[in-house]
């Protein structure tokens, strides 16, 4: 029997505002424990919760971005149930009425392109974080991720499968960036998901049972969870059994999941709307006005570097891999360099030699500009482009400014007329076979000479120039010029 696999991500990530949730504390990553938090975030009898106007603003942005309807009132409720890392025993979430309803991410796949649709976005808290194995075999608590405000963005069980579910956590990891809500750095588990999947034979309409794996924290995970599970649920139908609805967690290590807990039912959790929090009331205006802020997105950036700039579809999914990425281009190409010129200086030279050295375009000691001005340069002639690789392989490492490398580097390119008569002369006097050979009618001659010129001038004669030397210098001056 062959099966179809289902998928449905619950992405969460921690906005980006100053402050936390409900209370003044820093939203911060990481310090000390239990420093960044009060009796509000720790969610202490008696403290009450004031909603901070910016989360709302950015969940907003998201929502937009992600083209959804923001709804002019939403409800904060309370989602109970009991953690340690959750000292008031419920989460301030959203349930009935969540602040953005519907909405879509497209993704490209090797099927071609997929929209994704979403099924909602809503506003919650983070909880503590448990540090286990730390203190002996106590376990410790750190609350200082309390009330860091998150989103949560759920997707309908559109994706069929591992290259979907990761492609669509990649653009949804894009838009955020873009829009500046959330630094989705995963590694600090800014940006998670949580991944439910099942199985059903191809062709069939109903959805089979599904299990969740809880907080994947990167692409490679989301990735290979899926497949590992799709392939588990699989041998358990084929040896006739069924698959249990459960969570279950996810072990990156070791590359399989083992069953958690039996599933809880949203009635489980007893939600409830928050009598601490007034409804939320998100006016017409409100949204227009962010809707004005949004910025371009990455598919709309991705569609102008196509149409307008007419460069390749793979160069352009390249270059908008992330909001930097795209920057560092655009910055090569306020340099007036040409396009094809700055694709090449961008993607063939620079991207290449990340990827060899597993670095990014982060930890580069130079900007775009940089190296819109060494690529200007060659442009211009006034560097080789073999000089200038050295050059950039130099900037890489000590950054630095290419005409000040050029220079000191020797690779400013010899037009000079002394210069370049100096490199025919030797050229000629080293090879008078070849200078007799080209006189008596083999053109394959002048190629070699050029090239025992060129290596006279040690690879930076202006080769325009110094092509015209030699053949004046073999032939007597053009026609023309006499
Ligand atoms: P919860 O996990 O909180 O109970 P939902 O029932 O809304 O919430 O579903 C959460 C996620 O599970 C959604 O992203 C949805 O697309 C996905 N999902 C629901 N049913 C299935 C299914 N049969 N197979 C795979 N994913 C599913
Ligand atoms: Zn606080
Ligand atoms: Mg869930």
């Amino acid at each position: 029997m062959a099966y179809e696999i289902v998928c449905g991500l619950e992405i969460h990530a921690e906005l980006s505002t100053a402050t936390k949730i409900w209370c003044g504390c820093a939203n911060e990553f990481g310090g000390e424990p239990n420093t960044r938090c009060c009796p509000v975030c720790t969610g202490l009898p008696g403290a009450l919760p004031v909603l901070n106007r910016r989360v709302v603003a950015f969940a907003v942005k998201a929502g937009l971005a992600m083209h959804c309807t923001i709804a002019p009132r939403s409800v904060m409720a309370r989602k109970n149930y009991f953690y340690p890392d959750m000292p008031k025993a419920y989460q301030i979430s959203q349930y009935e009425a969540p602040l953005c309803l519907g909405g879509h991410v497209d993704i490209e796949t090797s099927a071609g392109p997929r929209r994704i649709r979403l099924t909602r976005i809503h506003i919650e808290e983070d909880a503590g974080k448990l540090l286990h194995d730390a203190y002996g075999t106590g376990t410790l608590v750190d609350l200082n991720r309390c009330g860091v405000p998150l989103i949560e963005i759920v997707s309908e069980p559109d994706l069929r499968g591992a290259e979907e579910a990761k492609a669509y956590m990649e653009a949804v990891r894009e838009i955020l960036e873009a829009c500046a809500v959330s630094d989705v750095k995963m590694q600090e588990g800014s940006m998670r998901a949580d991944v439910n999947v099942s199985i059903r034979p191809v062709g069939a309409t109903e959805y089979g049972t599904r299990t969740e794996m809880k907080n994947l924290n990167s692409f490679r995970a989301v990735h290979r969870a899926v497949e590992a599970e799709a392939k588990r649920q699989e041998a358990l139908l084929a040896a006739g059994k069924k698959v249990a609805q459960e969570t279950r967690q996810w072990d990156d290590n070791r590359g399989e999941s083992r069953g958690m807990r039996g599933k809880e039912d949203a009635q489980d959790y007893r939600y409830f709307p928050d009598p601490d929090l007034v409804p939320i009331l998100v006016s017409e205006s409100d949204v227009a006005r962010i809707r004005a802020e949004l910025p371009e997105l990455p598919a709309e950036r991705r569609a102008r570097y196509i149409g307008t700039l007419g460069i390749a579809e793979a160069d352009a999914a390249l270059l908008t891999r992330s909001r930097a990425e795209a920057e560092l281009f655009e910055a090569v190409l306020a340099q007036g360099v040409g396009v094809r010129a700055a694709v090449t200086w961008v993607v063939v030279e620079l991207f290449a030699r990340l990827n060899a050295a597993g670095r990014s375009v982060a930890d580069l000691p130079f900007g775009g500009a940089a190296l819109g001005r060494l690529a200007a340069l060659v442009e211009a002639g006034k560097v080789n482009a073999g000089s200038a690789r050295r050059i950039l392989g130099s900037m890489m490492e000590q950054g630095g400014e290419p005409a000040a490398l050029a220079e000191s580097m020797g690779l400013l390119v010899v037009a000079d007329e002394g210069g370049i008569a100096a490199a025919v002369a030797a050229a000629l006097a080293g090879s008078p076979a070849a200078v007799a050979d080209y006189r008596s009618g083999s053109a394959k001659s002048f190629g070699f000479l050029m090239g025992q010129a060129m290596k006279a001038a040690g690879g930076r004669a202006d080769p325009k120039l110094l092509q015209a030397a030699l053949r004046e210098a073999l032939d007597g001056p053009a026609e023309g010029k006499a």
